[in-house]
C-alpha cells in the first residue's frame, strides 16, 4: 500500500468514529504527519495509535470525510464495489429496469458510505454532483466505473460540480461532459414525462426526492383546486392534473423554471386550460388569496443552510404555513415541506404547530413523509435525513 499522511485524533475523539460516523472535525485532529494535500487520501488514528479510518482530507470544518472503516488501497476496485452497491439497492428498488420510471438517484453522498458524491441518472444520462475535492479528483474513475456498470444503457456523463466545490481550493471546475454528449432530456416518472435541465437547473436539474410524495398527491387531487407553491419545473403540477385536478395553479418566481414547468405541462397533456402558471415571490402571492383553493403544496427551496440561522428559518415555516392556513377552504388539504438538513423532523413539526394554533382551525396530520429509498438514510449519519413533510387536513 501507498504510504499516506498519518492524522491522529485528540484523546477521545475517536468514540463518534467507533459508532461510523462519517466526518471528522478540524477541532478533533491532534496531529497530522506530513502535508496532505485537499482531496488526499489520509489514514486517521486514534491518540492510543489504534488504526480508525480511511477518508478524504479537506481544509474546512468538516476535515476528513470517511470513506472506509477497514484498511483499504482506495483503488478501482474499491470504488466500483461502492457504486455496485448502490446500483444493487436502486435494482432492488425496481429503479433500474422500470418502464415506468427511468430517473432516480445512484449515489447519495454518505447515505451510500460515498460521502461528497451525489450522482443521479435519467434515462442513460448520469449527473455527478461533487461536494469534496476527494471525489472530484475521482471524477473519470467514476466515468470508467459508471460504463462497465451501464454498459450500453449509459449515454453520458455531465459533470456539474462548478458551484458545490469549496471555492477556497481553487480548483475552477467547469461543468462539462466528460463521456458522451447531451442527448434525450426526457424523462418518466410512474409514466409522468418531464424535461430535465440538467446542464442550467438547480441541482442536477429535478427534485428526485419528492417522486413519492407527488405520487401521493395525485391520490387527493381529484376535483380540487390546487395551489403548487414554489413549483419548480411542475413536478407536483403534473401529477395533480393527471389525478383530475379541477384546476392547477403553478408558482414560482423564478422565470427558467416557470417555463420548464409550462414546457413539461405541454408534454403531458393537450387541453391545457385547467392549469395556470404564475411568476411570483410566495409571501406576496400568498397575501392576494382568498379561499379559493382546496389543496396547497409549499415546497420551498432551504430556509437553513446553518445552525445560526435556524430560529429565522423556523420563523419562516412558520409564516409561510400561516398563509395556507389562514386561506385554506374547510376540508382542505396542505402538503407542506422543509428541505434543509439543519431543520429537524420535531423542530419544523413545532412551527408547523404554531402557525396552526394561531390560524385556530381543525387540523389533523394526515401523512408524514420524508425522502424515497433511493435517498437512504445512512443509521450512522441520522443529519441524513434532510426531507420532512407533513399531509395536513385542514377544516
Ligand atoms: N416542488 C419542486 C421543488 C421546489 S425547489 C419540485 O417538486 O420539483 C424550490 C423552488 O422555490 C425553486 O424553484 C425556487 O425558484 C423557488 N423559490 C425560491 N424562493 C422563492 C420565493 N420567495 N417565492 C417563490 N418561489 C421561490
Amino acid at each position: 500500500m501507498m504510504s499516506r499522511v498519518k492524522i491522529t485524533l485528540k484523546s477521545g475523539k475517536e468514540q463518534s468514529i467507533k459508532r461510523y460516523h462519517p466526518w471528522i472535525f478540524s477541532g478533533a485532529i491532534k496531529h497530522i504527519d506530513g502535508k496532505p494535500a485537499e482531496g488526499d487520501i489520509v489514514d486517521v488514528y486514534s491518540n492510543k495509535n489504534e488504526f480508525l479510518a480511511t477518508g478524504h482530507y479537506q481544509i474546512g470544518s468538516i476535515a476528513i470525510r470517511i470513506v472506509s472503516f477497514t484498511q483499504t488501497a482506495a483503488d478501482y476496485e474499491f470504488w466500483k464495489f461502492k457504486i455496485q452497491s448502490a446500483f444493487l439497492l436502486r435494482k432492488e428498488l425496481k429503479l433500474t429496469n422500470n418502464p415506468e420510471t427511468n430517473a432516480y438517484r445512484l449515489v447519495h453522498g454518505e447515505g451510500d458510505n460515498m460521502p461528497g458524491l451525489i450522482i443521479d441518472f435519467y434515462n442513460g444520462t448520469a449527473v455527478m454532483q461533487m461536494h469534496s475535492i476527494g471525489m472530484y479528483l475521482l471524477r473519470h474513475t467514476f466515468v470508467d466505473i459508471l460504463r462497465e456498470i451501464y454498459g450500453k444503457d449509459l449515454h453520458a456523463v455531465f459533470d456539474k460540480s462548478e458551484s458545490t466545490l469549496p471555492f477556497k481550493a481553487g480548483i475552477n471546475a467547469k461543468n462539462e461532459y466528460l463521456y458522451g454528449a447531451k442527448s434525450s432530456t426526457e424523462i418518466l416518472e410512474y409514466g409522468n414525462r418531464f424535461l430535465v435541465d440538467w446542464e442550467n437547473g438547480q441541482k442536477t436539474g429535478f427534485f428526485l426526492d419528492q417522486r413519492e410524495n407527488r405520487k401521493l398527491l395525485s391520490k387527493y387531487s381529484k376535483n380540487r383546486d390546487i395551489l403548487n407553491m414554489f413549483c419548480f419545473t411542475g413536478g407536483f403540477s403534473v401529477y395533480g392534473l393527471h389525478g383530475e385536478a379541477n384546476l392547477v395553479h403553478s408558482v414560482d418566481s423564478s422565470e427558467k423554471a416557470m417555463d420548464q414547468t409550462e414546457k413539461n405541462i405541454a408534454l403531458n397533456f393537450k387541453d391545457l386550460s385547467r392549469h395556470k402558471s404564475i411568476t411570483a415571490n410566495a409571501f406576496q402571492f400568498l397575501n392576494s388569496i382568498h379561499n379559493q383553493y382546496d389543496l396547497i403544496i409549499l415546497d420551498p427551496p432551504a430556509f437553513a443552510k446553518h445552525h445560526n440561522v435556524l430560529n429565522q428559518a423556523l420563523m419562516g415555516y412558520k409564516n409561510l404555513n400561516a398563509k395556507a392556513f389562514e386561506h385554506i377552504r374547510p376540508g382542505g388539504i396542505v402538503f407542506t415541506f422543509s428541505c434543509s438538513q439543519v431543520v429537524s423532523k420535531e423542530d419544523f413539526k413545532k412551527s408547523i404547530f404554531v402557525a396552526a394554533a394561531n390560524s385556530g382551525r381543525d387540523i389533523k396530520i394526515i401523512h408524514q413523509l420524508t425522502q424515497p429509498a433511493d435517498h437512504p438514510v445512512n443509521i450512522y449519519h441520522p443529519e441524513g435525513e434532510y426531507l420532512k413533510g407533513l399531509v395536513l387536513y385542514v377544516h
